[in-house]
């Protein structure tokens, strides 16, 4: 295999082998953009060295190939001493990852080399500037050694010299900063700072290598759901120095606003720096449009780079330049990162400006985003104390107690207490803690800042650069103004504006939601352009997607709701719930009944209620299909808790005055228990069990659909039998529905058209997909039962005891009640739904459970060629967006 590829050899689309960063890279150098020569170790270099534990044989002789083409094209070595050719090390996965290692600029400076490089650019100031960083880069990232204290020795030398910025230091001061520098890594490390450039080169190779397993990396990839294989490349790039005075500078842009979508300038800018200076908010940036004044050259170069970028990624893309005296470099592009009503508006601004289609602007979009844009925010009428101001970096509406520490912020969220983190910025040691967090606050950093970016990732509300806000870690407070917001007060971040409030804000739904209810006013113009993107986007979705999208509604108000959200029926209706409350003591006395009177007793008087609930529901479902499962849960689920009777019993004994029901109460619960209810008597068990349950239900819809049909609706019922294992449970419920059903057509001389079919959720139903077909028209997958009784998962116990561990050893990325199990459980799925289908070709197949509105599920349900997805009302946008994008 070939370990290293050149700038010039690599493109876009060998992200996986050349991580992003390469990738782009080599994009940009073979579009002509001005990229600094380089090349880059690809990331099964890196795989072969985290598996064997050492890197692979063909690698060294192969950098040293690249390398010295690079040295040609340069005209200098690497660290030679009288013309240092200089180079950065950065890492770069397929993914952009916060916890990889730092990037260590600089590479090729040594005691000999910076008095070389000083000559070479007539500064001697910036050459010590630039060795003082590799020692501190170099030291902290590759050798491990802690990070403050080269901060605190340059605070040190700014206090001494009484200057406030480093810019401020000269060529004299930074080279005893050098000394101190070094000291601090022979201490801390135990060894020299290498002087080898080539060693430096080397070490700092292994160092992103090893970074991909570090501990924030590992975090952040299960956070994220990356694989763990995938390794990372390296990025060998020669050096460009935005630290060689006012006509040199280092800046980030956006393409176009990545909270709105609308095109601009928009970026920061930094004069005299160096690489990581303008994001980690040592000196104060300006906007990027003030370049134009600084530099209109370069201003000018940048605007058309950015839209050659627009153009050609057809995406707003994120970049990263230098400018050295007045020379414009190209250091880093990718498409970015954005919020996620962002992501709306960019997919339909794109394609109104005809540069992609309705098929890509679906791609371009998810229902992971849309499901965020379904959050409430904060009530604009309400009356408020506003703090401070800061940067909307991630939308939503948080609220919660101000903590100014990770650890802080883990502890109390762990204890249930609601917390907003706040820093005056964060890193990446501060990920568990926003993590933990409800949304994160910084007094520093802009759009492109560590919180801002890592939070948009997460989708955590976020407002950063709230710069009128004083925070201060130590004493755990932050001021504003005249207000102190110490630890444990309340305040409200509001990540879509940015604004900071003293004490809780109440929270108002969003527009969106507004929206798919219909509700929606003329509102403020942002929400408008939101809402009008999402319309525009939904419709893309539902003129490609295949899959229809069901409701799991039990009565007719969510019934109406789903409807509104865009729901084509109702694939879920669960009866048991209609069976709480009042009723609860009817089923009681149906189940305790000792002579059939008794039982028909309780039966005749549940059947009008149960009929009621059905009209209701086909009136608002009317024209679509409604699906009534029949009672499916243990029974004693109806009767009361063994052990509260079992003590009022006990008592009332201990009186004396022991009441003959509640005794013959405790005897029938005492039968009835079960040490696994799961697995026990419920389902269609529960109908062969109590004769005239199933039966009353089934009279209940078909009197329900016979009223219907006589009042000129359009009854749709599906009667759905629950776990069923084989073919002849569902023959035995069929046949009494089937004489049920004709007798009232008779009666009411109606044509119900009543559709029965099964729920399929137990793994021997599957296995016998093809015979149980005979018996039913219908299928839908109960993928909850089925995940539980495919893995043996008690799903009521294991989240909550063992799921963590496993998420943490990578036994499974999501927990398989999330997100279907597409080998086990779904390739189940797939064979019930093929033997079904060689049954009886008309079978329509459907999904319900929590799966049928999550989103990866929903394109393995696609794929797998059922008819539809049924899952809650709230979900139905977001399986509806869902079902778009795996049709396109
Ligand atoms: P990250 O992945 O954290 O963005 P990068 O590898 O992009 O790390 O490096 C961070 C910054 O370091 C870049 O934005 C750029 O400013 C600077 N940098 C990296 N390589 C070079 C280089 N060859 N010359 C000048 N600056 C560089
Ligand atoms: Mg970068
Ligand atoms: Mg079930």
């Amino acid at each position: 295999a070939k370990f290293v590829y050149d700038f010039t050899e690599g493109n876009k689309d060998l992200k996986d082998l050349l991580g992003g960063k390469g990738a782009n890279l080599a994009e940009m150098t073979n579009l002509g953009l001005p990229v600094p020569p380089g090349f880059t170790i690809t990331t099964e270099a890196c795989k072969v060295y985290l598996d064997s534990g050492d890197e692979p044989v063909a690698l060294r002789d192969e950098v040293t190939a690249h390398l010295e083409a690079l040295e040609q094209k340069m005209g200098k070595k690497l660290g030679q001493p009288d013309n240092p050719l200089l180079v950065s090390v950065r890492s770069g996965a397929k993914f952009s990852m916060p916890g990889m290692m730092d990037t260590v600029l600089n590479i090729g400076l040594s005691d000999k080399s910076v008095k070389g490089l000083a000559d070479q650019a007539g500064d001697e100031r910036f050459a010590w500037d630039s060795y003082r960083r590799l020692i501190q880069m170099f030291g902290k990232t590759v050798l491990g050694v802690d990070g403050d204290l080269f901060e605190d020795a340059l605070e040190k030398a700014k206090a001494a010299k009484k200057v406030a910025v480093d810019t401020d230091l000269d060529a004299a001061d930074l080279k005893k900063l050098v000394t101190r520098f070094k000291k601090i890594v022979k201490t801390e490390a135990g060894r020299d700072f290498p002087q080898d450039p080539r060693e430096q080169m080397d070490l700092a190779i292994r160092a992103v290598f090893d970074s991909w397993n570090g501990d924030r990396a590992k975090l952040y990839r299960r956070q994220e759901r990356i694989p763990h294989d995938l390794g990372t490349a390296v990025n060998i790039c020669s050096m460009v120095f935005g630290n060689l005075g006012p006509d040199s500078g280092t800046g980030v842009a956006f393409t176009r606003d990545p909270a709105s979508g609308h095109q601009g300038v928009y970026g920061d800018y930094l004069q005299n720096a160096q690489g990581e200076d303008v994001v980690a908010g040592i000196r104060n940036t300006v906007p990027l449009a003030e370049l134009e004044q600084i530099d209109k050259n370069s201003y000018d170069q940048l605007m058309q780079i950015m839209e050659t970028l627009e153009n050609h990624y057809k995406d707003l893309c994120d970049i990263e330049f230098t400018i050295e005296r007045g020379q414009l470099w190209m250091l880093q592009t990718r498409v970015g990162k954005r919020t996620a009503g962002a992501a709306f508006r960019i997919a339909t601004q794109l394609v109104d400006q005809g540069l992609i289609d309705e098929a890509e602007a679906l791609q371009r979009v998810t229902g992971a985003q849309l499901a965020q844009l379904m959050f409430p925010r904060f009530d604009d009428e309400a009356k408020t104390e506003l703090l401070g101001r800061g940067i909307a970096a991630s939308p939503g509406a948080a609220v919660g107690k101000a903590v100014f520490d990770s650890y802080t912020a883990i502890k109390w969220s762990r204890s249930g207490e609601k917390v907003i983190l706040i820093r005056r910025e964060t890193n990446p040691d501060d990920l568990d803690g926003m993590i933990a967090a409800e949304g994160i606050l910084t007094s520093r950093g802009g759009k492109t800042s560590h919180a801002a970016v890592v939070a948009r990732g997460m989708g955590k509300t976020c407002v950063c650069g709230a710069e009128d806000l004083v925070v201060d870690t130590k004493r755990r407070r932050l001021t504003a103004g005249d207000v102190v917001v110490e630890e444990g007060d309340v305040v409200s971040i509001d990540g879509s504006s940015g604004k900071v409030y003293l004490g809780e804000v109440p929270v108002v739904p969003s527009p969106v939601v507004e929206y798919f209810e219909g509700r929606m006013h003329a509102g403020a113009d942002d929400a408008d352009e939101l809402v009008a993107a999402v319309h525009r986007v939904m419709a893309y979705a539902d003129r490609v997607r295949r899959l229809r999208v069901r409701a799991n509604a039990d009565n007719a108000e969510d019934a109406l709701r789903a409807r509104r959200f865009g729901a084509q029926g109702i694939g879920l209706c669960r009866t048991e719930h209609m069976f709480l409350g009042d009723r609860r003591e009817m089923v009681e006395r149906l189940i305790l009944a000792d002579t059939d009177a008794e039982r028909e007793e309780s039966l005749t008087s549940l059947l009008p209620l149960q009929k009621q609930d059905f009209v209701e529901l086909f009136e608002a479902m009317d024209g679509l299909p409604v699906t009534i499962r029949l009672l499916d849960p243990p029974l004693h689920e109806f009767l009361p808790d063994i052990t509260e009777l079992s003590v009022r019993v006990a008592l009332a004994e201990a009186r004396e005055d022991a009441n003959e029901n509640d005794l013959r109460l405790l005897q029938a619960v005492h039968r009835l228990h079960e040490q696994n209810p799961m697995l026990g008597l419920r389902g269609v068990r529960l109908g062969l069990a109590i004769p005239g349950l199933f039966a009353m239900q089934v009279r209940a819809i078909a009197e329900a659909a016979a009223e219907r049909k006589n009042a000129k609706g359009d009854p749709r019922a599906e009667i759905m039998i629950p776990l069923v294992g084989t073919v002849q449970e569902l023959e035995i419920v069929r046949e009494e529905a089937d004489q049920i059903i004709a007798e009232i057509e008779a009666r009411t001389g109606t044509h119900l058209k009543l559709a029965i079919g099964t729920m399929i959720e137990l793994p021997r139903a599957a296995l016998t997909a093809g015979q149980i077909a005979e018996a039913a028209e219908f299928f839908s997958f109960g993928t909850n039962d089925l995940t539980q009784t495919v893995w043996g998962f008690s799903r009521d116990d294991v989240e909550a005891s063992f799921f963590t561990a496993y998420l943490e050893k990578g036994i499974f990325g999501v927990s398989p009640f999330e997100t279907i199990d597409k080998d086990g459980v779904g390739s189940l799925v797939k064979s019930a739904a093929a033997a079904g289908r060689a049954t009886r070709p008309d079978l329509k197949l459907g999904v319900c459970g929590e799966h049928g509105g999550d989103p990866e599920s929903v394109h393995f349900f696609h794929e797998a060629g059922l008819d539809y997805v049924s899952c809650s009302p709230f979900r139905i946008p977001v399986a509806r967006l869902e079902a778009g994008r795996a049709a396109s």
